[in-house]
Order: structure tokens, then sequence, then C-alpha cells
């Protein structure tokens, strides 16, 4: 599933090649959006951006597209009249006199007015949002340790869109490891420190992988992998995805485990819970 950096970077794509312009034609695959083919032409798209996993695309009128890819969707921009390549079946196209964005296989679409937007059940609930510049480590810091979310494993809380908004599975396993922090605890087991760890490493973590396509390793251990000729699968993260291989930092080998159903992937030597590392 694309997380947060993923979205925000389709986000601005698409708001490069669609706001204010106004749209000269839209389809929706959805029967009970149809009628908004029509009511929709001839109107500027005035921003796009990402919320979370989400995707708000606002309208002059106060109308907003809600789009969330879940597992399967997928943005496209294009030059005007052009389709990508894909057996995927279309679900929102934009359209303006240049470009055309392209919404296939995701299913949860909506067309929100501006006073819908505080009560929808998706973006109501969010937390704050880790790539909004705005937000400080102090705010993350803050929201880990409210009495909502503070006794419950990082693993889960890293993933809930309510606690921090923009965080997925690979990031989750990356902040963890570089905050230093043993995969099984909750924000009540930590001290001060490791939570400024934490909530640095989930800031730091995530806008470096905004700006770097996606890479959250070390960026000058990268350029230096990279000039070695290693793939990119092998130098992008830290921990995620290298099961068995060494770690970055110390070359023991790295685990992979399950948490949440999703794979979780630990350096035993570097994240140790704070018992191990008294001995
Ligand atoms: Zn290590």
């Amino acid at each position: 599933m694309p997380e947060g950096p993923e979205i925000h970077r389709a986000a601005a794509r698409i708001h490069k090649a669609l706001a204010g312009k106004p749209l000269e034609s839209v389809e929706f695959a959805f029967e009970h959006l149809k009628p908004w083919e029509r009511r929709l032409r001839g109107r500027e798209v005035l921003s796009v951006d990402a919320h979370g996993k989400a995707m708000l695309t606002r309208f002059e009128g106060g109308v907003n597209l809600y789009s969330h890819n879940q597992l399967y969707g997928k943005w496209y921009v294009q030059r005007a009249g052009k389709l990508p390549q894909t057996t995927r079946s279309l679900r929102v196209g934009l359209h303006n006199a240049t470009h055309s964005a392209l919404l296939y296989s995701a299913s949860d679409v909506a067309i929100l007015q501006d006073a819908e937007l505080a009560t929808h059940r998706f973006l109501a609930k969010l937390g704050p949002e880790v790539l909004d510049p705005g937000v400080t480590w102090q705010d993350v810091a803050a929201r880990l340790q409210d009495p909502r979310f503070r006794r419950r494993r990082l693993t889960a809380l890293l993933l809930d869109q309510s606690c921090l908004s923009g965080l997925g599975n690979y990031l989750r396993s990356e902040i963890l490891f570089v905050a230093r922090i043993a995969p099984d605890r909750r924000p009540c087991d930590l001290d001060d420190r490791e939570v400024e760890d934490l909530a640095r490493a989930v800031l730091t973590i995530s806008r470096r992988s905004l700006r770097h396509a996606g890479v959250t390793n070390d960026l000058d251990h990268v350029r230096e992998l990279k000039a070695e000729g290693w793939p990119r699968w092998r130098y992008r993260h830290f921990v995620f995805g290298r099961d068995g291989q060494p770690c970055h930092q110390c070359a023991a080998p790295i685990l992979r485990m399950e948490a949440g159903s999703r794979r979780l992937y630990v350096c035993p030597n570097c994240q140790r819970a704070p018992e191990l590392l008294d001995g």
C-alpha cells in the first residue's frame, strides 16, 4: 500500500497538472457520481493535497473529490489524450486542456461539500499529518503520550492514522530502527529521551522518504552504496525488506517478524530492549 510520502508525491504531481486550470471533462465510473461529470465541467481545480493516505482535490464552488487508494488504487498523470498502459479499470478521470489525472482501481471515492469534510468518517479522525511542515517533534511526542495512545504497542500505534497520519508499513520499521527502539514497547514504557528520539525519527524518516523518492536510509551511506553498484532494493532502507542481510550500522543479520499481520523488520542488536542493554 502506498504510504504518506508516495501519496504526497502523487498529489504534488496532480496539483502541478491541474491546479489553476478549468476542467474540460470529468469521468466517473460510479453511477452515483455520474451527475458530477457535468457539474464539475468548466470548474477550476484549486488544489490537490494528501491527507494521510487519502487525497483531496478541491474545486471552485466548495466541492471536493475525496479518494483513498486503499491497497490497489493508483493515480496516473498523462498528457491530454494519452492513456497509460494498464489493465486496471478507470474510476476517475479529470481532464484539462493539457493534462489528465486518472485514478485506477480505487473504490473509495466521494464528492464532499466543504461543510462535510469536518465530519467525514476518515478525514475527521486523522491525527497530525507527519508530512505537514508545521508539525513539530513536540507535537508528535505529545500525540504518542496522549492517554488514548500511550498504552498501545508501537507496532500498532505507528500504523494507526488516528494517532499520526501518513505513516505506513515500511516507515514503521525504519522509524523504530532509527530511534533504536524494540518494536514490542509502548510509549508509556519509554523515558523522555526515547520519546524525543522516536518523535524526531517519525518526522525525519517520513520527510526524507518524501524528498528522496522513498529512500529512508542514511543519505551519505546511500551515495556510497550506489557508487559500489548496490541495487536500490538493497540500499533504499535501513532494515525494511532486508531480512538475513547485515545491518548497515552493526552488521548483525536483520530479522523479519509479523506485527498486526504486516511484516516488520528489526536489527536485534541496534534495537535491544533496555534490560538487555544493561548486561
Ligand atoms: Zn544493527
